[in-house]
């Protein structure tokens, strides 16, 4: 198959989106596991995470292991014990600034579990403006 379907596929879906902005809230679409939408977004989530993970770690330099893209309701992203990343394929539907936070927010995880002063503070370094990015992220974006 040519670029040119898939590309397609993906503008009804960025229109669908926009359809399903009201207010100040955007509902990210529902879209179905198996469907040719769920691939592609997740397909342009792991290319994402991989090429943002990359740049952010230049800075850092941790050591993470394997990057999953996954399709739960509830989260953005993981970190596991064993250094495994998980992104929510959803993070293909964020302007980029929000994207790039939870991708920061997972990869400083990989040097503190948990979110003490020092989580937040390894953060800051690439994303002074986390808390606003955070906040609207919460407050915009509904699963
Ligand atoms: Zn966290």
């Amino acid at each position: 198959m040519s670029a040119r379907p898939e590309k397609s596929a993906w503008s009804r879906l960025r229109r669908t989106l926009r359809t399903r902005t009201t207010g100040s809230v955007t509902r990210l679409p529902r879209v179905h596991r198996q469907s040719a939408m769920h691939k592609e977004a997740a397909e342009r989530a792991r290319a994402l995470a991989h090429a943002r993970l990359e740049h952010f770690n230049r800075f850092y330099g941790f050591t993470y292991e394997r990057v999953f893209i996954r399709s739960q309701k509830t989260r953005w992203g993981a970190c596991s014990a064993k250094g495994n990343l998980g992104f929510n394929f959803r993070i293909a539907y964020l302007p980029a600034y929000l994207a790039d936070y939870v991708i920061v927010h997972e990869l400083c995880h990989l040097e503190q579990f948990n979110h003490p002063p020092a989580f937040w503070e390894l953060v800051a370094r690439t994303i002074p403006d986390h808390k606003a990015r955070r906040t609207e992220l919460r407050r915009r974006y509904r699963f």
